[in-house]
Order: C-alpha cells, then structure tokens, then sequence
C-alpha cells in the first residue's frame, strides 16, 4: 500500500510521479506524492515539484526521521482552468530520538507550465 495512506497500491499512486511518469493531476495527488517522497526521503523529488520562486537553494532531509502517517483534512477540487490550489493536511513523524510529533499545514499550489506545483504552507 501507498505510504500517503491513500489506501491504494504505491504503483498506482504515487509511485508513477516519483519515478517521473506522469504528473499529479491535482493539489492533493502532489501534496500525497511529496509526502511520500519525505517519507522515502527522495529530496530530488520534494525539490522537483517545489515552485522555483519559493523552493531552497537545498534540501536536507534527516533520514532518522521515521514518517508515520498522513491525514488529508480539506483537499477542495480545482476546476480544470484553475491556477491555484490547496490542501490542508497533518503529517505524524518520530524522531530518531523517539519523539513524535506533527505537522500541521495549509499549503499553497500553483499550476504553471501544464502541473502543479507546491508554493508554500502556513502552519497551525
Ligand atoms: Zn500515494
């Protein structure tokens, strides 16, 4: 099963966009892709799909982080013309030092040049 929790197979979830053979087609396939991508530690794919007026110069990512789980909470559907999106969402992590924690993002996407991309995300 897909590590974003989708419920489906990795092969017909996020699988197809961090291999690079095919595109989300909406905000919350990305947000689901991108997780997973953190969950696999794939920082070449997280930087992929990071718009590049926003995105850092690098990405780091703590590979003793350990990824427990993602909960979409709101995920509204985008017309086929819109330009923008957004997905709220809590993301559950262990730290190699065994504390837990979570995220707890409103991200922002765009869709420039045929895909989406991820802007940025307001925490709460
Ligand atoms: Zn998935």
């Amino acid at each position: 099963m897909c590590l974003c929790g989708s419920g489906a197979e990795a092969s017909s979830c996020c699988s197809r966009f961090l291999d690079g053979d095919a595109v989300p087609a909406s905000p919350e396939q990305l947000m689901r892709s991108r997780y997973t991508a953190f969950a696999r530690g794939d920082a070449r794919y997280l930087m992929s799909t990071w718009h590049p007026g926003t995105a850092p110069a690098e990405l780091s990512l703590d590979d003793a982080t350990q990824w427990l789980g993602l909960e979409i909470l709101d995920a509204p559907p985008v017309a086929d013309d819109a330009k923008r999106g957004v997905v709220e969402f809590v993301a559950r992590y262990r730290e190699s030092s065994g504390t837990r924690g979570r995220i707890h993002e409103r991200s922002r996407f765009v869709r420039q040049s045929g895909r989406w991309w991820y802007l940025d995300g307001v925490h709460s």
